[in-house]
């Protein structure tokens, strides 16, 4: 599925909006940082040789103001921090370590030449790479760009989402549900788990389980969208229409998988290199199968290189039972036990019950089988987020 997925390009955005966005091209420092040598502290810019000499203060350098000739023999340089270093100079003196009197300052002994300044090229040599194509860009990514002076950075594309829900039992969330009636609960979850995976989102809300009219919304939602994800309507009940609509639109790769919670999945690729995941229907089979599926793709549309959710060993802390012929993603939340994380089940695993997923801290893969595995194993958790 993943091998379906392509990269959607990238865009120079500025830095405002860079946050959150994923770095398409390597960053290469076009000059050393700090270009010159920098005072760290507040003193006396001066020659580690003049250990113990009364120096006559020549002038100051403060930040943005530097002195602007060199250091001659037998004087300091006031400096205050973020000042340039003259030439000539090989150390600072704290303030507080000088005795001044008028403009003579007495400096003390055991000075070591390259103390208390950022050296140029101290931080970032010219020419070394900065950031690799494929970060995601944070406040400390960005800071670095900006101290290059890059005002905006190549990006990915973000995905273009058309976001669905499907069934006749659906009504807005906030109307009373008549009997017989849900409140549309997938479509805000999904519309929070697209954001967190950097997708723009266009809302269709509720399809209804009549061909026609589910034909015309898809089709329509799908100019200008790069992906169409829906819930509901993926099971084999007579009210299942997603399955042959996406069969008449485009190819269906995936119909079904060996997953539990999440056995309808769907997926499938559209003209024009748009792709189509079909959730199922309940909300936490929806949510998983977006973890499982549907946010690697997003992420790499986007350019990220880490696709999946980073993962930890953990060990057991409860019999996981297995289900016979489907990996089973179960939930868990973490606690700590020396060194060891252990997971905890959140309870029933009922693919209605959201409860299992609200907070958990983890998905635990168990295989197929009759085996089940045993409290005490070390397992590999997918983090969603640690205690
Ligand atoms: P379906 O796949 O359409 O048969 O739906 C399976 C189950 O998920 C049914 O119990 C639906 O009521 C429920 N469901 C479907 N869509 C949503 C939704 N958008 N929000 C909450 N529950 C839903
Ligand atoms: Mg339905």
């Amino acid at each position: 599925m993943l091998e379906r997925t392509h990269f959607l390009g990238a865009q120079r955005v500025p830095l405002m909006d860079c946050a959150g966005r994923v770095l398409a091209e390597d960053i290469v420092a076009s000059a050393a940082l700090p270009a010159l040598p920098s005072s760290a502290v507040d003193g006396y810019a001066l020659r580690a040789a003049d250990a113990r000499k009364a120096l006559r203060v020549a002038g100051e350098s403060a930040a943005g103001r530097p002195f602007d000739s060199p250091l001659e023999p037998g004087t300091a340089l006031r400096i205050l921090t973020g000042g340039v270093l003259p030439e000539g100079a090989d150390c600072v003196v704290m303030m507080e370590d000088v005795e001044l009197s008028g403009d003579v300052v007495t400096i003390p002994g055991g000075l070591q030449p390259g103390q208390n300044f950022h050296a140029p090229g101290a931080d970032l040599r010219a020419g070394e790479k900065v950031l690799p194509a494929g970060v995601q860009l944070g406040a400390a990514e960005i800071g670095l760009a900006a101290a290059l002076g890059l005002a905006e950075l190549p990006v990915g594309r973000r995905p273009r989402v058309a976001l669905m829900s499907t069934g006749d039992e659906l009504v807005e969330v906030g109307k009373t549900p008549a009997r017989g009636q849900i409140p549309d609960s997938n479509r805000w979850a999904l519309l929070a788990a697209l954001r967190e995976a950097g997708a723009e989102i266009r809302l269709l809300g509720i399809g209804p389980d009549e061909p026609d009219a589910l034909r015309r919304l898809v089709v329509d939602a799908l100019v200008g969208a790069d992906v169409l994800v829906t819930s509901g309507g993926v099971s084999v009940g007579t009210h299942d229409l997603i399955k042959p609509l996406l069969e008449s639109l485009g190819d269906v790769h995936i119909g079904r998988v060996k997953l539990k919670p999440g056995k309808p999945f769907t997926f499938a690729t559209l003209p024009e290199e748009k792709l189509a995941f079909g959730l199922p229907g309940f909300p936490v089979s929806s949510l998983v199968t977006f973890e499982v599926f549907v946010r690697p793709a997003l992420r790499k549309m986007q350019g990220f290189t880490q696709l999946q959710r980073p993962t930890l060993p953990v060990r057991l802390g409860y019999d996981a039972r297995a289900t016979a012929d489907r990996t089973e993603y179960q939930r868990v939340n973490l606690r700590r036990d020396g060194p060891d994380l252990v997971a905890v089940s959140t309870g029933s695993q009922s693919s209605s019950r959201l409860m299992s997923l609200a907070g958990a801290h983890a998905l635990v893969r168990i295989p197929p089988g009759d085996q089940g595995i045993k409290a005490g194993a070390m397992v590999d958790a997918m983090i969603l987020s640690l205690p």
